[in-house]
């Protein structure tokens, strides 16, 4: 989903296609390091933005902690480092707001990285990009002077938009309450059921929005980018600045798609974090905002997946 909008965000910006190198994961599996560093040894990679993950909501990071720890270690460690054998000089690494303590200030910012304990839901998850700033962080401290490489992290709050997982049991809230709330106007149900208390708070960017800032990044100067940073704590939160709770979500996505039934609770779910919104006034500083509000990404989220039901 965010390697399609920032593949759609260069070519707008006038980046010749031939120039962007994109790959499926049948064409080069990230997990594989002898496959990777054959990739980057005959390729010529100037720049990387590192988008691919295992990604999922919070049934799928639960029910499969060793996957998510796994396969996002192992693709980072494969990327970066045959990136940098290489000779990438500039790569941008994107993680997740999750990285934070469970309890951290909100809104957080990127000093409340390491202050705590994380949130067991996604703890593997989460281990995982930290260890993927870390591996930028190092690699920048050990070989920055002397290879001139500049790799940078930035860490996005939950996304939504066109080319999301509509899975029910592995998707995210803002895909699987589209779906659940489609299914039950055209099926004209009684009701649909969220997930956990309702209670939650989260913030929810639009991954146009987020294509343009990983942009954004990996474009400003290195003056710049190392004003805002220190080199043992050099992550960038990217987010919307502002945050619903999922009993709000549930109301708006009904309005979106034109349901009009009840909307119940199932508490037997979880509810994972209290509220995660990041505090994004270091991006913010550097010129960047996000362009889409809610209802409009929701809008553009439920078009397209009306689409790509009738294709
Ligand atoms: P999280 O931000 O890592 O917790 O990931 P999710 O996007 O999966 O969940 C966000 C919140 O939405 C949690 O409190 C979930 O319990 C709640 N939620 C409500 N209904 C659903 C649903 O149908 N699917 C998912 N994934 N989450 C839901």
């Amino acid at each position: 989903m965010v390697g399609s909008a920032i593949v759609r965000r260069l070519l707008a910006q006038g980046v010749p296609e031939d120039d962007i190198v994109t790959h499926t994961r049948a064409e080069l599996d990230l997990t594989n390091q002898a496959a990777v560093r054959a990739f980057f040894a005959n390729a010529q990679i100037d720049e990387v933005y590192l988008a691919a993950a295992k990604v999922g909501g919070i049934h799928a990071n639960n029910t499969q902690p060793a996957e998510f720890i796994y396969e996002n270690l192992v693709i980072e460690a494969n990327v970066i480092d045959a990136a940098f054998r290489s000779g990438v000089k500039r790569l941008l690494f994107l993680g997740s707001s999750c990285i934070y303590p469970k309890l951290a200030e909100q809104p957080m910012r990127e000093d409340a990285l390491l202050t705590g304990t994380l949130e067991p839901t996604n703890e593997p998850y989460a281990i995982a990009k930290i260890a993927g700033i870390k591996l930028c962080e190092s690699y920048n401290r050990q070989y920055g002077e002397s290879h001139g490489i500049d790799y940078r992290s930035a860490m996005p709050t939950n996304l939504y938009g066109p080319g999301d997982n509509y899975d029910l049991e592995s998707s995210h809230v803002i895909p699987a309450l589209l779906r659940k709330f489609h299914e039950a106007k055209v099926a004209d149900a009684a009701e649909v059921v969220v997930w956990g208390t309702g209670t939650p708070r989260r913030e929810f960017l639009y991954v146009d929005d987020m294509a343009e800032a990983c942009i954004h990044l990996m474009q400003l100067p290195k003056s710049e980018y190392d004003k805002h940073t220190e080199p043992m704590l050099s992550h960038i939160n990217v987010g919307f600045g502002d945050d619903v709770s999922i009993g709000e979500l549930a109301g708006i996505i009904a309005g979106v798609v034109g349901f009009d039934g009840d909307i119940v609770c199932d508490t037997n779910r979880p509810d994972g974090t209290p509220r995660k919104l990041l505090d994004s006034s270091r991006l913010r500083s550097t010129g960047w905002q996000p362009r889409i509000g809610l209802e409009q990404g929701l809008r553009l989220t439920y078009a397209d997946f009306r689409l790509s039901k009738a294709t």
